[in-house]
């Protein structure tokens, strides 16, 4: 490999994106980053990285992007400058959780340029990223999918789920799930307490059950047991992936009660919360709900 072919560009060093740029800079490639953020820019200068100061010089045979959503995705692209300094040949991996139908577009777009795409959006929150443990889910065509593997696979395991668009979907579904199951956990929790059992031996209890999940084993006992509630994940972007979920099904003719019911629930506590309130804060706010709603009877 020549040092043009070790050279990626990254944009978006958010939560997110700041480690899992640390961790390519650490695995001898040549990140040229970019965020609008200043800080984040001087966080990747101090772990090897070399900071720049527009999205359009991020330009490399393959880009990064680890961006809030479709809306900031498309801009970068195609208002920021980026495509028109992108090569004939080069790769785009949107690691952002964007909405399927809008990717597959951007790919459309894309392609009167010769660049390519694949969508690879991750769960594993920013433990994971720190860790390089995510589950990645990567969209697109095979030749693509093997390249795209050489620069992601340092951030954790790759699953090809299909073509491009796949990933996004598939991310988009996870997180309804998370969040549905998160609310059910939360609700059973409430009660018990409120009847009188212990937290932590409840979830001991169904965590060697069948009524465990992710919010059993993770999000209750590390971030909101211990009161910090600081997963890291914002609770907009939660509720922006429930909606890209959501949506898909309306527009696949695929009725979702529950995830309807969900997406109404978090919609209620976002416009309660503080903006950049963490996702877990649900809780926190469900369980202010049940006391006032307790007080109310
Ligand atoms: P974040 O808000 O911390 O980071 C987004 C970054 O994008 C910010 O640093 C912001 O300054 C930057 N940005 C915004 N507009 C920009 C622009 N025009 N040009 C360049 N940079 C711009 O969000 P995050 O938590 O890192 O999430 C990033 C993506 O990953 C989202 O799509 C999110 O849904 C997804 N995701 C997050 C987590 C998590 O645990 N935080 C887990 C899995 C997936």
């Amino acid at each position: 490999m020549t040092d043009a072919d070790r050279r990626v560009g990254f944009v978006g060093l958010g939560k997110m994106g700041a480690p899992m740029a640390a961790r390519l800079a650490r695995a001898d490639w040549e990140v040229r980053g970019y965020d609008p953020v200043e800080s984040a820019r001087t966080a990747l200068s101090a772990v090897g990285g070399v900071p720049v100061t527009s999205a359009a010089d991020t330009a490399a045979d393959t880009v990064v992007l680890m961006l809030p959503d479709s809306n900031v995705v498309e801009a970068v692209l195609f208002e920021g400058g980026l495509v028109e300094q992108l090569a004939p040949g080069s790769l785009v991996i949107d690691m952002s959780s964007s909405a399927p139908l809008r990717t597959q577009a951007v790919a459309e777009r894309l392609a009167e340029h010769g660049v390519g795409l694949v969508d690879a959006p991750v769960s594993g929150g920013v433990t994971g990223a720190v860790a390089g443990t995510l589950t990645i889910m990567l969209g697109g065509s095979e030749t693509d999918a093997e390249r795209a593997s050489l620069v992601v696979s340092h951030l954790g395991r790759v699953r090809h789920v299909g073509p491009v668009g796949a990933g996004h979907a598939l991310k988009a579904l996870n997180n309804l799930l998370s969040a549905t199951h998160l609310w059910a956990t939360s609700e059973a929790m409430l009660v018990g307490e409120r009847f009188g059992l212990d937290a932590a031996t409840m979830l001991a209890a169904i965590n060697t059950s069948s009524g465990r999940s992710g919010s059993t084993e993770k999000k209750w006992p590390d971030f909101v047991l211990p009161g910090g509630f600081d997963s890291g994940f914002s609770l907009a972007l939660m509720l922006k992936d429930m909606k890209i979920a959501t949506d898909l099904a309306h527009s696949l003719d695929i009725p979702v009660e529950l995830g309807d019911a969900a997406v109404g629930r978090w919609a209620e506590a976002s416009a309660n919360l503080p903006s950049g309130a963490d996702h877990t804060e649900i809780v926190r706010w469900l369980r202010a709900s049940a006391a006032s709603d307790s007080r109310a009877v």
